[in-house]
């Protein structure tokens, strides 16, 4: 037997947690500590200078030797530039670590290469990092040693946001503040604060390293741009859920062992559909701390995998042919007296304030469905959304049957005397139990589902940081939420208003519920017909941010500015563009100096054998005709080269923005496909000791 691992002794371990600090810190710190926590306002300078001794002497005992303001700027991961808590040393030379209040809340990197979309000139540099006392400090230990990692936000100079985590916790005031109201007009008099909560779905690939280094692909790009599909794939759905293999188990056991070191509440694994690609999800948290927590799984899998001698692919769409990932974004309202306003209890059809607070996310995301659309976009989830394998990139909502009959009852009638019940499972088995059965069944191909006692926004990509997606649910939500209250708040006969409202809302919206499949083409002619947005790409959905109802909505709640949010779409356009550049360059490298010259050498080797058969006096036919198709596919090959060289050179030549992104997206992406075809096709054809790089069949069924 292996050795036992404590969880619960390790779990938390590298956190500086509440508990800790009331361990370390004098009473009336951890209380000052305590109420900016959850009431919001600042810490006094001579208090933070007390929790930053308690955390470095924390941090020390522990092996730090460097802290960082940790945080997340437009790039879509995390930043960290470490400082020691190395001091001047005194006359004899003796050194104290330290580490100042002053240091713990702020922090000045100069900062001038993350992305700004030109809210900050190269030469106005100025970039602050400010703590975020609501998601706790945490130890990441590394080949760097010990490092104290503070979560901050990242501003400029003028206050502007600079990364992902001001207008998510910008975002969190604003759903909290507009549904409090909700829940008041409810008689719900003790909550001071409603939450948003995320459990986000993780999934990913693990490729063999040493496989994974042999191609540039994986190496630049982070997924293939050549390969041919193996003779399997995953058509035998024998991955799904299968028994996970030693050496993928070894990583996972690992991978938890250092997740739940950090606090993270890893909970379930599993193999998924595509070979070579498992999921994993944590319990769900706060939004602000769940996004900071993804980030974490999302390095940890990565440097874990290293040790492993793997690799872990995040990206969207790492393989042609088979299931690429997604993350599942979990998300409901708690209120700190603990009432989930999405849970609809026994009697949904009775339960007013959940009906009216579906009414409200009804009408936030059908009037918003192009921002939603927007926040689960990177270039890598154009591989995914509207490829039959994951949602549509159109937005709908699924409600089940039971829902959707009470939304139906409600429209027609204005009263939900009906209600439909799950009844018993009957396995038709006498030693197996009757089970009681859940009212709706799933549905795995809608891109926002109601499941049970939250909403499921399945779009999002696996590679990127879930706060966008986030702060557009809490924003769009507020904002309903606030119309209603507005209305509701100022009505004579509230039981009528409410009533009334429920009906306006759901008649108006209901356009936005689809309970079908929505992978079938029949879904894209309906949606049409509803007037639904179908928004097929990044470069498309990017001006979404920045049209009148957008900057309405997020000025309205102080969640981005119109500066910000052009600044943002700016950012959006750079960042596609060269992602795909990095791409066609790849695609040029590889096939300029290792397809190509490959396929060369292998038509030398037949032409070789086809004189020797011949000089032998018998039948060169099959030698020579394989000779002729493949110099022919080689032929085609070399010309979409020249053509994409051609077309990567114009664009790279172009003015950064949005017609650039646009070019990259329309012209460039085809002519990397128009290279593609021709090269897995002779991939096909040639013999496999010639091939350059490992196979498809290499990469994910040997791992
Ligand atoms: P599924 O059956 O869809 O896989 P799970 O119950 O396993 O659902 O949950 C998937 C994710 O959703 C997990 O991260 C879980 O913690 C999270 N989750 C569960 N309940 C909620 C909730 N009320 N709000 C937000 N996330 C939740
Ligand atoms: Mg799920």
């Amino acid at each position: 037997m292996s050795e036992v691992m404590n969880v619960e002794e390790i779990f938390g371990k590298n956190v500086f947690t509440l508990g800790k600090m009331k361990e370390r810190l004098p009473r009336n710190v951890f209380k000052e500590v305590k109420k900016v926590m959850e009431q919001g306002g600042e810490l006094s300078l001579a208090s933070a200078d007390v929790v930053a001794k308690a955390m470095k002497d924390w941090a020390v005992e522990n092996g730090a030797t460097h802290y960082t303001h940790w945080f997340q700027p437009l790039t879509g991961i995390t930043a960290e530039k470490h400082d020691s808590f190395v001091s001047h040393p005194d006359e004899e030379g003796k050194m104290l670590m330290e580490f100042s209040g002053k240091e713990l809340i702020k922090g000045e990197p100069d900062a001038s290469s993350f992305p700004s979309g030109g809210l900050r000139a190269t030469f106005e540099a100025r970039g602050y990092t400010a703590w975020d006392i609501t998601s706790p400090a945490f130890l990441k230990e590394a080949a760097t040693g010990v490092i104290l990692c503070i979560p901050t936000a990242f501003c400029s100079y003028k206050g502007e946001a600079l990364d992902k985590k001001t207008p998510l916790l910008r975002s969190m005031e604003a759903v909290s503040e507009q549904a409090l109201r909700i829940v008041r007009l409810f008689g719900n008099t003790e909550a001071t604060k409603v939450v948003a909560s995320v459990g986000p779905e993780q999934e990913y690939f693990l490729v063999d390293s040493k496989k994974a280094l042999q191609r540039d692909d994986l190496i630049y790009a982070g997924r293939t741009l050549f390969g041919a599909p193996a003779p399997k794939g995953q058509e035998l759905e024998d991955h799904y859920f299968g028994v996970i293999r030693e050496r993928i188990g070894a990583y996972m056991k690992d991978l938890n062992e250092e997740l739940w070191k950090l606090g993270v509440t890893a909970k379930t694994q599993h193999n998924e559909v595509a070979p070579a690609q498992h999921e994993l999800a944590p319990i769900y948290e706060t939004a602000n701390i769940a996004v900071d927590h993804n980030q974490i799984v999302m390095e940890t899998m990565k440097r874990v995998a290293g040790k492993h001698g793997m690799r872990c692919l995040l990206h969207e769409k790492p393989f042609a042919g088979v299931n690429g990932s997604g993350k599942h974004n979990n998300w409901s309202l708690t209120t700190d007296n603990g009432v989930n306003m999405l849970d609809p209890g026994d009697t949904p059809n009775e339960n007013i304030q959940f009906l009216l607070v579906l009414a409200c996310i009804m009408k936030a995301v059908d009037r918003h469905a192009d921002l939603l659309r927007q926040s689960a976009s990177d270039p890598g989830n154009d591989h995914r959304l509207g490829a039959n394998e994951a949602p549509p990139a159109i937005i709908s909502m699924f409600l089940g049957e039971q829902l959707e009959d009470v939304v139906k009852q409600l429209v027609e009638t204005g009263e939900a005397h009906n209600l439909i019940e799950g009844g018993k499972l009957e396995t038709g088995v006498s030693t197996l139990p009757d089970f009681e059965k859940d009212a709706t069944d799933r549905n795995r191909t809608s891109p926002f589902a109601f499941t049970g006692n939250k909403f499921e926004f399945r779009m999002v990509g696996s590679a990127d940081s879930i706060a966008s997606p986030n702060t557009t649910l809490n924003a769009i939500v507020a904002e309903a939420f606030c119309e209603a209250a507005d209305i509701l708040e100022k009505a004579d006969n509230f039981e009528m208003a409410v009533h009334d409202l429920i009906k306006e809302y759901m008649t108006k919206h209901q356009r936005i519920v689809f309970n079908g499949d929505g992978y079938s083409d029949q879904w894209v002619v309906e949606a049409n017909r509803r007037g639904l947005p179908n928004i097929k790409s990044m470069v498309e959905a990017a001006g979404t941010i920045t049209t009148d109802k957008a900057v309405k909505l997020f000025e309205k709640f102080g969640i981005y500015t119109k500066v910000e949010l052009e600044s943002r779409e700016e950012i959006l356009y750079e960042n596609y563009a060269k992602t795909i550049n990095i791409e066609a360059l790849t695609m040029i490298e590889m096939a300029s100096k290792q397809i190509v010259p490959a396929v060369v050498k292998y038509t030398k080797e037949l032409a070789d054998t086809v004189n020797a058969v011949k000089a032998a006096g018998a039948d060169a036919q099959v030698q020579s005709g394989l000779l002729a198709k493949v110099s022919e596919k080689l032929a085609g090959m070399q010309k979409a080269l020249e053509e994409l060289k051609e077309v990567e050179a114009k664009a790279a030549a172009m003015e950064e923005g949005k017609e650039r992104a646009f070019f990259y997206r329309e012209t460039v992406m085809s002519a990397m496909d128009a290279l593609r075809a021709p090269a897995d096709e002779l991939e096909m054809m040639v013999d496999k000791k010639v091939w350059p790089f490992p196979t498809y069949g290499d990469l994910i069924f040997e791992v």
